[in-house]
């Protein structure tokens, strides 16, 4: 099982080879491609499948590793319900919604000029380019858990 550095590492490589091309084919689409990467990086950094665990990932969350304490406890480790392709991203997302719910309400009341829901209805768009990038990184995390085998050392 590769380890939290190689993920992160593999995903840092993994990032511009995939930019590019959509950089070359549709530039003018630069505003998308940013949002895309920046959910590439927070499937990479915040919302990796490891999140079941205590892992690299759980780690980077500092304070806030305690929202994912039940995902933790109700998510056994490398399930199809964190490990599983697109699953596992809907689960961590309706998730991190739930729990962030009551103060993203309360944020809105106290601040917002529009409701939650109307603001998240005129960036569907942004979010699903977001939502993209994230479903990507978790993807090579998937894959790489899958196929990713340590060179042993040989001994002598
Ligand atoms: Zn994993």
């Amino acid at each position: 099982m590769p380890s939290g550095k190689t993920h992160t590492k593999i995903n840092l490589i993994g990032l511009p080879v995939i930019i590019a091309p959509l950089a070359l084919l549709h530039p003018l689409h630069y505003e998308a491609i940013f949002v895309y990467a920046a959910g590439f990086l927070i499937g990479t950094y915040l919302l990796t499948p490891d999140l079941d665990t205590e892992s690299d990932c759980y780690n980077n969350w500092g304070l806030f590793r305690f929202l994912w304490y039940p995902y933790q406890k109700f998510i056994p480790h490398r399930s199809i319900l964190s490990h599983g392709l697109l699953i596992g991203d809907i689960i961590r997302i309706l998730y991190l919604s739930i729990i962030l719910f009551p103060l993203a309400s309360f944020v809105n009341k106290q601040y917002g000029e529009t409701t939650l829901l109307v603001w998240l209805e005129e960036h569907r768009d942004v979010l699903f380019v977001l939502i993209l990038g994230v479903i990507t990184a978790s993807t090579f995390h998937i894959v790489l858990d899958k196929f990713y085998k340590p060179k042993r050392r040989k001994k002598r």
